[in-house]
């Protein structure tokens, strides 16, 4: 694909018409795609079910299972875009709007360098 048509919104209108190609609207009900959004991360989840943080990043670094990984990852961005789409829901700027939010609840001088939740800072 050209570059330059790679953006979010481009990959939403082809989510679109690959849904309308196939008439499948009919099925793109909000919860048979909410739980579609966890199984494809529960598929995501597999691969490092039972590993542990070195086996985890051997994995990554084998261009096969990061291949594998990344089809889950793009199955569950796919499903959040159909899930978008069937809700009225703008996942660009929701996302955006949880930026903010996080940046918020996580200030950058309380933050840095730590993995504590917001309410622990
Ligand atoms: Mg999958």
């Amino acid at each position: 694909m050209n570059e330059n048509k790679r953006d979010f919104n481009t990959l939403v209108r082809a989510v679109r018409q690959f849904r309308d190609e196939r008439e499948w609207g009919q099925f793109h009900n909000p919860k048979d795609l909410a739980i579609s959004v966890s199984i494809e991360a529960a598929e995501l989840l597999e691969h490092y079910q039972w590993k542990d943080a070195d086996q985890v990043r051997a994995l990554v670094a084998d261009p096969q299972t990061r291949a594998a990984m990344a089809t889950e990852m793009a199955d569950v961005l796919l499903l959040l875009i159909s899930l978008g789409e069937a809700t009225g829901v703008d996942l660009l700027d929701s996302a955006f709007a949880k930026l903010e939010q996080n940046a918020a609840k996580y200030p950058i001088e309380k933050a840095r360098g730590r993995a504590d939740k917001y309410d622990q800072l």
